[in-house]
């Protein structure tokens, strides 16, 4: 074969790049890259969003052929402006690994065996049918997650929620982001972040709360150095359980004993007052005061419920309460100087400092997780340091489309497209846009998704759809749900493209295409909406989650309301979700503009 001196540098790179990787990730298979043809010919460079995680970084990715070879940053995205992450440089290789799951397969007597795909789709239809006509439409359901692309989230929820009437529609970004959406509910009445990333180029202080942003969300943290290193009096303080990257990046860390970051941000409202700090102007504007329960008990038990109506108060009776947290008294119970207390309350009060906050997982699994966004919001808001240029409390996601989708398209037991199945407005204008009596969408949300996996193994729930996620892995208390999606008389399907553990007790294997063997679209942390092109071939029978539940909805006979090509299903689920936002607060861009651009912001 004849091989140019360029094909072969580059070839050559392309391999020592997966011995390096494979030398890495021991266990992870890299064989099929390293029978990569030598001659990579013409690399032709294609834009999309990374799907690893919730930054949202605009990537280019080359093509050689049919096949994705490498990957570098889009200088052309606001996100990232070029940069990129190991793992988004490596990502190219996931779609390639020995043990893609490439066919549909059904469990026969006790093994999974490959199945032309379309029978596996008639087994999964006939399978809900029945189990719907011998349990009713609540034994059945769906588990998603944050990697759900919007029209996959949007396509289970007007299967389920719309046309078989059960509102058994979840995800996992129940597990990590539902302390942030109860955290913006409860402060704002409304969800997400009204920061976005152009904050880190304004802030003069970046205070990270139980978040190593430096390895966990490295691209962001890039550009926080980069404003650090071009200014110098910017200040980044580390507020952790633990040393990480991030402090050692920091100019200050401070830790905590775990939990007692309540206590602290209670202290640094207290200073804020005390000092005079109060950004009058602002709280008189925006600013009312309420109390809640202070003791709300766990939720580890099935059926655990618990109401908490907030209480208004006025401005003195908050002040008392924080009487409580003098930075002395809590030195004691967290271990943080109250030095270091007035230290950082001095950063938030400064009028003429500029102050982002960052957290993602630290704080939104935290076992107080709304709370303690609400106090972080609590600092901002005192001091009016929000929704302004380098003034932001911000809630980073960890997944690419938790916001997107599970937020927004509102693929959670109790929402909708547009606002949730308890209001009957929100319930008519599903109806009405996706063309189902509005007596099919039941008003009472049925399981958060702990709750649906205890359903499962109680049997109330016999069916279950599981996409884009892992729970056999994930989920707490493992056993008991693994045991119980194993009975006998339940039924699990999986959406999946490698083997996992949650496959392994699969009745039904669907094989899924991945990013950009497909077309879709991402929501990231900071409201921006990014389209992904189809850029190479599905490999063997795969198929997007998305038309796989189309398939199976005409299955179910809902032709009538899945009634898309192939050609342009995308698209036409975009433009029929779109109108579930025509309004000024969260308009959504037109397809054709997101196609054009590195996403757009709502
Ligand atoms: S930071 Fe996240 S979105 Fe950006 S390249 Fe890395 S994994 Fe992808």
């Amino acid at each position: 074969m004849e091989i140019t001196r360029r094909a072969f540098i580059k070839a050559a790179a392309a391999n020592s790049a997966v011995a390096a990787a494979a030398a890495l990730f021991p266990g992870i298979s890299f064989g099929a890259w390293k029978t990569l043809d030598q001659s990579l010919g013409r690399i032709e460079w294609k834009k999309t969003p990374c799907r690893f995680c919730g930054t949202g970084c605009g990537l280019l990715v080359g093509v050689s052929g049919d096949r994705a070879v490498a990957v570098k940053g889009d200088p052309n995205c606001s996100v990232n402006k070029g940069l990129c992450c190991v793992k988004g440089y490596h990502s190219v290789q996931i779609l390639y690994g020995q043990d893609r799951i490439k066919e549909a397969m059904v469990r026969k007597n006790g093994k999974l065996v490959e199945v032309p795909v379309q029978e596996a789709l008639d087994l999964v239809a006939q399978k809900m049918k029945e189990t719907i006509n011998d349990h009713g439409k609540d034994a059945v359901a769906i588990y998603g997650s944050g990697q759900w692309s919007i029209p996959d989230g949007y396509a289970a929820s007007k299967l389920f929620k719309g046309c078989i009437g059960t509102n058994n529609v979840e995800a996992n970004a129940r597990l990590c982001m539902a302390s942030a959406v109860t955290g913006f509910l409860t402060s704002f009445g409304l969800d997400e972040p009204m920061g976005c990333y152009d904050d880190m180029d304004h802030a003069d202080v970046f205070v990270t709360w139980g978040n190593n942003m430096a390895e966990m969300h490295p691209v962001l943290f890039s550009r926080m150095l980069a404003n650090r290193q071009s200014k110098n009096h910017v200040q980044i303080i580390d507020f952790a359980t633990r040393t990480t990257r991030t402090s050692q990046a920091a100019d200050k860390s401070i830790l905590f004993r775990p939990q007692t970051d309540l206590a602290v941000a209670n202290a640094i409202c207290y200073e804020i007052i005390r000092n005079k700090w109060v950004n009058w102007d602002f709280v008189k504007k925006h600013v009312s005061f309420h109390k809640g329960k202070t003791n709300i008990g766990y939720g580890t038990e099935d059926h655990f419920k618990f109401q908490d109506k907030a209480e208004t108060v006025d401005f003195e009776e908050y002040q008392a309460f924080l009487e409580d947290y003098t930075p002395e008294k809590v030195e004691k119970l967290s271990g943080v100087s109250a030095q270091d207390i007035k230290y950082l309350a001095a950063l938030y009060g400064d009028p003429d400092k500029k102050v982002t906050s960052f957290w993602c997982m630290g704080m939104n699994q935290h076992t107080r997780g709304t709370w303690i966004n609400n106090l972080v919001y609590n600092i901002h808001l005192l001091v009016g340091k929000i929704s302004s240029p380098g003034n932001s409390p911000f809630s980073l996601t960890g997944q690419p489309s938790a916001c997107g989708t599970v937020r927004e398209v509102g693929t959670l037991t109790h929402k909708l497209p547009h606002g949730v199945v308890m209001k009957e407005g929100a319930r008519k204008m599903a109806a009405e846009i996706w063309q189902v009596p509005v007596e099919n969408i039941d008003p009472k949300p049925t399981y958060h998704t702990v709750e649906m996996f205890r359903a499962l193994d109680r049997g109330d729930i016999r069916f279950m759809w599981v996409q884009v996620t892992n729970p056999m892995v994930t989920m707490p208390n493992l056993r008991r749900y693994r045991d119980g999606a194993k009975k006998d008389g339940r039924f699990m399907v999986v959406s999946e493209i490698y083997p996992t553990p949650t496959s392994d007790v699969a009745d039904v294997v669907l094989p899924s295409a991945l990013w950009v063997e497909r077309e879709g679209f991402f929501g990231n942390s900071e409201r921006r909406t990014q389209h992904n092109e189809q850029i190479i071939p599905t490999p063997g029978n795969t198929m997007c989650n998305t038309w796989q539940l189309i398939e199976v909805a005409r299955r179910m006979g809902f032709e009538k309301q899945f009634p898309w090509s192939r050609e342009t299903y995308i698209e036409d689920i975009w433009n029929e979700y779109i109108r579930f936002h025509d309004n000024p607060k969260h308009r959504m861009a037109p397809y054709n503009e997101l196609k054009a651009r590195s996403g757009i912001q709502w």
